[in-house]
């Protein structure tokens, strides 16, 4: 995610701005502000809203107004958010934050659900309190006298405005609050990867048409919602059949064995090392104490890319001890494989050591889990003899 930070907080979630949102809003009240008097026939028009034009129009008024129209608008957004918040609370998700953006809000949950029913609920919860924000502006639009021009201009403008979001995020493109009813749905009736995967198709074909749709009518916040929505479907799509791949699969069912493993000692010189390296074409190494060699007691790891900051003329007098990490980011073998992917994709590191007590008992690496997953993939099972043998 880019830059945020934090306004308050409601019902202990913290409320965040993300920098693209102080963008948007003022973009927000002008384009209320410079339509205000069009938008207002329309009201008249629909609502009977009896709106004095001249006076919503007049001096500073459309920007006046356009500005707490905006602002309306993204508390709407605020609380369709906590819709969702509140009813993933009751059933026991965490939530880390609620973020405003350029596109509106996004609840950060830590878990997804995956009971439909939790999932429709939290899903259907953010439309239905965008609806009864729409009812209770129009209430108030109703109870304001029509002598408040503008009052009556940002209330029903708001009433309309909530029903629209509602309706507009019930357009069934997951990840939008519509596809995930529809993988609440799908997944009644078949595994919850396979839901996900057919939202997702159904997702990104929505953020096609309504890409192109948006291009056609220059609209670039529709083409930006498309494209938003076209990379989220995708990479909640990958991540969820990962999962589901990876259900009951271990580091250790993946890993490479200790006794598979190529270690180096401490004392070995960095010219041995790279010579090791370029006849067993890997580029990194546990590195376990020399004399203490038969105990596997780990000490460091070392890459290529450490033993390149020794100059060449210089490989035959430092050793690996001089260059390895000592910073090591393990991890223990009956952790879940998706939780050694997790731990990687944290870090930014391509390889875990598998540690148990101390020991090493293993190696796992980026490609190890890449391999596991297409045989996954592809046979519906590990299947052990295929298992990778690389420590790279
Ligand atoms: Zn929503």
């Amino acid at each position: 995610m880019m830059k945020s930070f934090r306004i308050g907080s409601l019902f202990g979630i913290p409320i965040k701005l993300d920098l693209t949102f102080l963008l948007v809003l003022p973009l927000f009240a002008y384009l209320i502000g410079i339509q205000i008097g069009d938008v207002a026939g329309i009201l008249n028009a629909t609502l009977n809203a009896g709106i004095d034009i001249g006076d919503v129009t007049g001096g500073l008024n459309p920007w006046i107004l356009g500005f707490i129209a905006a602002v309306g608008l993204f508390v709407g957004v605020v609380l369709h958010e906590l819709g969702h918040s509140l009813t993933a609370q009751r059933y026991g998700f965490p939530i880390d934050s609620i973020t405003l953006w350029l596109f509106g809000g996004i609840a950060a949950l830590s878990e997804m659900p995956e009971n439909w029913k939790e999932e429709f609920n939290i899903a259907i919860a953010g439309p239905i309190v965008s609806v009864l924000v729409g009812v209770a502006s129009y209430v108030l639009f109703l109870a304001t006298p029509e002598t408040f021009s503008g009052a009556r201009f940002v209330l029903g403008y708001l009433a309309v405005l909530n029903v629209a979001l509602a309706i507009f995020n019930m357009i069934p493109a997951f990840p939008m609050d519509g596809g995930r009813i529809l993988r609440a749905l799908l997944a009644r009736g078949r595994p919850y990867a396979q839901a996900t995967q057919q939202a997702a198709s159904i997702g990104k074909m929505f953020a096609i048409a309504m890409g192109l749709f948006g291009l056609f009518a220059f609209n670039i916040i529709l083409i930006g919602v498309a494209f938003f929505v076209y990379i989220a479907a995708s990479s909640e799509a990958q991540q969820v059949t990962m999962k589901a791949a990876f259900q009951d699969v271990t580091v250790a069912d993946i890993m490479t064995p200790a006794g598979d493993l190529h270690t180096v000692e401490t004392d070995t010189s960095i010219a041995d090392l790279i010579q090791r390296m370029f006849t067993e074409r890997h580029t990194g190494y546990p590195v376990v104490e020399a004399d203490r060699f038969d105990d596997g007691r780990l000490v460091g790891l070392v890459t290529l890319t450490d033993a390149r900051e020794i100059k060449p003329v210089e490989r035959d007098a430092y050793t690996v001890e001089d260059v390895m990490t000592t910073d090591l980011k393990t991890i223990e073998p009956n952790s879940d494989a998706m939780a050694a992917i997790e731990r990687m994709r944290e870090n930014d590191i391509g390889r875990l050591l598998v540690v148990e007590d101390g020991d090493l008992v293993g190696l796992i690496s980026r490609s190890d889990v890449m391999t596991a997953f297409d045989i996954v993939q592809q046979s519906g099972a590990l299947n052990p003899s295929k298992k990778p043998q690389t420590a790279d």
